[in-house]
C-alpha cells in the first residue's frame, strides 16, 4: 500500500521504518529535514512538502506533538489526499480535538494514539488503542499490525484517546505513590528491598512498583538504575496528566487524584527534570521538605 507518514519524530520515524519492512511504499514528511533524510536512508521516499507526500497516497498516518499540529496538518491533508481511504492519527492528544478532526474527515478516520514508547516503535511492539468504525478498524489493523503488537478497538471516535489519558492518568498517579511510599520508607528507616518484596507480592503491587521501580536497585532493568536516563520522560507524563484535565474539564468528571498528579509532574518538570524517565518524581520528592 501507498502510505503517506507525517511526523518522523522520535516516534514516528522508527514506526515508518516498521511499515518499510512489511513491504509498504511510505513516503514521509517532517518539518525536520534531517528526520525527511533519516527516513530516506532507512528505505523510503522523502517528500518536500505535506501536499507532496500524500499526494497519491491511499493511506495517511500521522505521528505528531499535539492537539494543535494534528488539526492543522489535518487541514491540509484533508484538502490533498483526494486518493486516500483512511487517515490514521497516532499522537497523543485531547479527546475534544480528536472527536473534532474526525468528524471533519472526508474519509473514515482513526484516532490511535500508542503505548510502548520509542523501544516499542523500533521493535513494532506497540499497543494502538483505535478509537473509530467497526469498518475503519478493519481496513487499519492490518497496517497498524505492521507497526504493533496489540491492536485494541477501544470503540468509536475518540475512544483511542480517552484509552490512553485514562492509562496514563492511573500511571502517573500510581508512580507519585509509589514514589512517596520509599520516600516514607527511608524516614523510617526500612530497607528499600525489603519494602518491595513486600508490596510488590501484597495489595501494593502495581507496574509503577514492579516493572519501573523508581528507587535503584529492585528492578535492574528501571531507569532509577540508570540514573533515569530514557524511558519515559516525566515532561511526556506531564503533557498527559495535562490532557486527562482537559478532557476532565471538557466533560465534568471529578479527577482531584490525576490533578495533584499534574501539579506534581509540572513541579518535577520545573526543576529541570523533565528530560528524565517520570520514575524521577521519587528523586525530586525525596529531596523535598515536608511543607
Ligand atoms: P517528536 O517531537 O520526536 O516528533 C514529532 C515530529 O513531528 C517532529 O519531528 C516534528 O518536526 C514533526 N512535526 C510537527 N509538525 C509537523 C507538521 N506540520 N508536518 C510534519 N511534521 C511535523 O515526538 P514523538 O516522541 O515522536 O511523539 C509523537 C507523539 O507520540 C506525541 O503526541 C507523543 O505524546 C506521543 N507518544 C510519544 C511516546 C514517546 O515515548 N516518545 C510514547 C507514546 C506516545
Amino acid at each position: 500500500m501507498r502510505i503517506a507518514f507525517i511526523g518522523l519524530g522520535n516516534m514516528g520515524l522508527p514506526m515508518a521504518a516498521n511499515l518499510l519492512k512489511a513491504g509498504h511504499d511510505v513516503v514521509g514528511f517532517d518539518l525536520v529535514p534531517a528526520a525527511v533524510a533519516a527516513h530516506a536512508a532507512n528505505g523510503g521516499v522523502g517528500a518536500a512538502s505535506l501536499v507532496e507526500a500524500v499526494g497519491g497516497a491511499e493511506m495517511v498516518i500521522t505521528m505528531l506533538p499535539a492537539g494543535r499540529h494534528v488539526e492543522a496538518a489535518y487541514a491540509e491533508i484533508f484538502a490533498h489526499a483526494k486518493a486516500a481511504r483512511l487517515f490514521i492519527d497516532s499522537s497523543t492528544i485531547d479527546v475534544g480535538t480528536a472527536k473534532k478532526v474526525a468528524a471533519a474527515s472526508p474519509v473514515p478516520f482513526l484516532d490511535a494514539p500508542v503505548s510502548g514508547g520509542t523501544r516499542g516503535a523500533e521493535a513494532g511492539t506497540l499497543t494502538f488503542m483505535v478509537g473509530g468504525t467497526e469498518a475503519a478498524f478493519a481496513a487499519g489493523e492490518p497496517v497498524l499490525k505492521a507497526m504493533g503488537r496489540n491492536i485494541v478497538h477501544a470503540g468509536a471516535s475518540g475512544a483511542g484517546q480517552s484509552a490512553k489519558i485514562c492509562n496514563n492518568m492511573v500511571l502517573g498517579i500510581s508512580m507519585l505513590g509509589v514514589s512517596e511510599a520509599f520516600v516514607l520508607a527511608d524516614k523510617l528507616g526500612l530497607d528499600r528491598q525489603k519494602l518491595f518484596d513486600i508490596a510488590s507480592t501484597s495489595s501494593g503491587s502495581c507496574w509503577a512498583l514492579t516493572s519501573n521501580c523508581p528507587v535503584p536497585g529492585p528492578v535492574p532493568a528501571s531507569a532509577s538504575n540508570r540514573d533515569y536516563a530514557g524511558g519515559f520522560a516525566a515532561a511526556l507524563m506531564l503533557k498527559d496528566l495535562l490532557l486527562s484535565q482537559q478532557s476532565a474539564g471538557d466533560v465534568g468528571a471529578p479527577t482531584p487524584m490525576g490533578a495533584r498528579a499534574a501539579e506534581l509532574y509540572q513541579k518535577v518538570v520545573d526543576a529541570g527534570e523533565g528530560g528524565f524517565d517520570f520514575s524521577v518524581a521519587f528523586r525530586w520528592m525525596a529531596a523535598q521538605e515536608r511543607g
